[in-house]
This record gives C-alpha cells, sequence and structure tokens, in this order.
C-alpha cells in the first residue's frame, strides 16, 4: 500500500516548483496577506513556506495529511463549483509521501502554535505545543528521499531554485494583495520581495524591472455568452523583448495551455519586428463547470469547452488593440 501510494504521490509532486504550488495555493486559500518561502538546495534539501493565515485546527491536524482530507469541499455542488483543477485533499499527502514533512500552525483560538511530522500520510505522534504567531509553517526535507531515480534527475538545484522563483514571482503578480518573499535558507537577501497591497503592475516592475513595465498595455475581453473574462496585461508593440514570456492563469490557478500560447504568438508576429516578442500576463476567468475535470491534476495543460472560440474572441481583440498602439 505504501508503496503505491508512494509512486502514486511521486506522479502527483513532481520536483520542487509543483510542490510548492500547492502550498501557495493553501496558504492563499487560508486568507493569507503574508508568505514567506525559504529554500535549500533548490527545495530538494529544505522547501519551507509561512503564512499567516488562518491556521489549521489543533482537532484537525492528525488527519490534514489524509489522502482526500480537504476543508474545501461541503457537497456535490461544491465540486461543481470548485475554481481550482485537480488536486482535492491530495497536495499534503502526497508531499508526505515523498518528503519528511512538518507543519507548525496557530489558529486565532488557541494560545499557543501547534507543531507535527507526518509520515507517509500518518501523523508520527500528537501535536507539541510551541510557540508561533498566527498561520502556518509547512516544512518539506529531503524531498524524494526515498525514491533514488526521482532524486538523481532532479540534481541540479539551480534550475529547481529557478523554477521555484518563477512560481513565486507569477503567483505575487496575480495577487498583489499579498506580500511574498522568496530566499534562500540563511540568507538575508530576498530573491524575490514584494509588499502586501501592492498592485500588479507595481509587482510586474519589482519583478521584471523598467524594461518590462515602462509602456504596459491593459487590455479586458468579457463575454457573457461564453461565460469568460480574460485580463491581458502586455507589454506594447513599441518595446518589444527578447523572447515571450507568458504568465498564464486560469481561474486563478498558474496553468499551461499551448493553444492560447500559439494563439497569442501569432498575434503578435504580424506586429513586431523579427525575432521580437513580448511580455506577458493572462488571467482567464471561465465558467468552472466549463472546465475538463477529468484531467488529472499533474496534467499542467488544461482544456475547457469551447477553448477554440474563447481563444479566437481575446485573440481578435489583442490584435486590435496591438494595431492601434503600433506606432
Ligand atoms: P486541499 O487544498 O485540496 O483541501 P491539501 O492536501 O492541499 O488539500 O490540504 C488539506 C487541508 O489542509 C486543507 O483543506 C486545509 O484545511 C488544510 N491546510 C493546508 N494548508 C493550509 C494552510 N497553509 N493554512 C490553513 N490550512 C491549511
Ligand atoms: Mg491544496
Amino acid at each position: 500500500e505504501v508503496v503505491v501510494n508512494r509512486i502514486a504521490a511521486g506522479e502527483i509532486i513532481q520536483r520542487p516548483a509543483n510542490a510548492l504550488k500547492e502550498l501557495i495555493e493553501n496558504s492563499l486559500d487560508a486568507g493569507s496577506t503574508n508568505i514567506t518561502v525559504s529554500v535549500k538546495e533548490g527545495g530538494l534539501k529544505l522547501l519551507q513556506i509561512q503564512d499567516n493565515g488562518s491556521g489549521i485546527n489543533k482537532e484537525d491536524m492528525d488527519i490534514v495529511c489524509e489522502r482526500f482530507t480537504t476543508s474545501k469541499l461541503q457537497s456535490f455542488d461544491d465540486l461543481q463549483k470548485l475554481t481550482t483543477f485537480g488536486f482535492r485533499g491530495e497536495a499534503l499527502a502526497s508531499i508526505s509521501h515523498v518528503a519528511q514533512l512538518t507543519i507548525t500552525t496557530k489558529t486565532a483560538k488557541e494560545k499557543c502554535a501547534y507543531k507535527a511530522g507526518y509520515i507517509d500520510g500518518v501523523i508520527k505522534g500528537p501535536p507539541v505545543p510551541c510557540a508561533g504567531n498566527q498561520g502556518t509553517t509547512i516544512t518539506v526535507e529531503n524531498l524524494f528521499y526515498n525514491i533514488a531515480t526521482r532524486r538523481k534527475a532532479l540534481s541540479d538545484s539551480k534550475e529547481e531554485y529557478s523554477r521555484i522563483q518563477e512560481v513565486v514571482s507569477r503567483y505575487a503578480i496575480h495577487y498583489p494583495k499579498t506580500g511574498f518573499t522568496l530566499k534562500k535558507h540563511g540568507e538575508n537577501r530576498a530573491t524575490v520581495r514584494t509588499p502586501n497591497s501592492s498592485t500588479k503592475k507595481e509587482n510586474i516592475k519589482i519583478i521584471f524591472g523598467n524594461d518590462v513595465a515602462r509602456d504596459l498595455m491593459e487590455i479586458n475581453v468579457e463575454e457573457r455568452s461564453y461565460r469568460f473574462k480574460a485580463e491581458i496585461i502586455i507589454t506594447s508593440p513599441n518595446y518589444a523583448m527578447k523572447r515571450f514570456t507568458f504568465l498564464l492563469f486560469i481561474n486563478n490557478r498558474l496553468v499551461e495551455s499551448t493553444a492560447i500560447k500559439k494563439a497569442f504568438e501569432s498575434v503578435y508576429v504580424t506586429h513586431l519586428a523579427k525575432n521580437s516578442h513580448p511580455w506577458c500576463y493572462l488571467s482567464l476567468q471561465i465558467d468552472p463547470q466549463n472546465i475538463d475535470v477529468n484531467i488529472h491534476p499533474t496534467k499542467h495543460e488544461v482544456k475547457f469547452l469551447h477553448e477554440g472560440i474563447i481563444i479566437g474572441k481575446i485573440s481578435t481583440v489583442l490584435n486590435e488593440e496591438y494595431a492601434k498602439s503600433n506606432k
């Protein structure tokens, strides 16, 4: 049973950056306004995320790492409305099967924090009282210690760190009301640091610099009939980049879509000089009922109903706006 679970977990948690993505989303779901990530050896030795969210009830601590334990679904109706893809009560359980996991947490109603370790989905012992502020710290150590092949495949900690940095940066832009900090454990200097109650544009400037931020266009597209809303922030055609950077959130989850990327590429090539590209952020809200929920959560590629039509409509508007501001 444990081995089967480990293999399944190793498929869900493929590298430090996607474990982190799940942990960031949990912190955001808990209402955090500050999230700090610290990392050792590209997250393979240590991946720690500290938030100031609601915390986890002491009574729930023994079950949070059991598979399918979630406080986020109350009914089948909720399942239909769920705006995230995949992962329902599987993230912490999966991580506990492929790493040493420790949770320290404090809710508003407790006088102190509680700490517990987990292995293979099971709590190691009763939660121990300790000092701590309200919120949750999740510590993931020695990721893939029990999957030698996976650990070997991920030996380049620099590469893993840059993927982590990418995930933190992107969430920081999408959630400007929450402050994000990323640092290497033991170092004072942060790699990423955004204030809370910032704005998307301000965070783009902080993270990507003035080259990207000096002339951004904001484009909104909304269609009632196909039930979608798109927010685009893109560099104007007057300031092209050396490569295409594309940040895509669908229903507030960082995802990838080759179809959308291709559509955007075919729009901008007609306006920009050869080897010139935009920097682009797209946040797409679609009716959760139109998302293909049968796609396994490990698939970063999303599919949804009316995909072609929706992408077409967004591309048309982008094309018009891009043409207008091309000087
Ligand atoms: P899911 O997010 O789908 O519910 P997870 O395995 O990611 O499943 O988390 C399990 C549960 O643990 C959550 O439903 C939530 O109740 C609790 N939890 C996890 N992380 C946090 C956090 N940072 N703050 C508060 N509660 C958390
Ligand atoms: Mg989760």
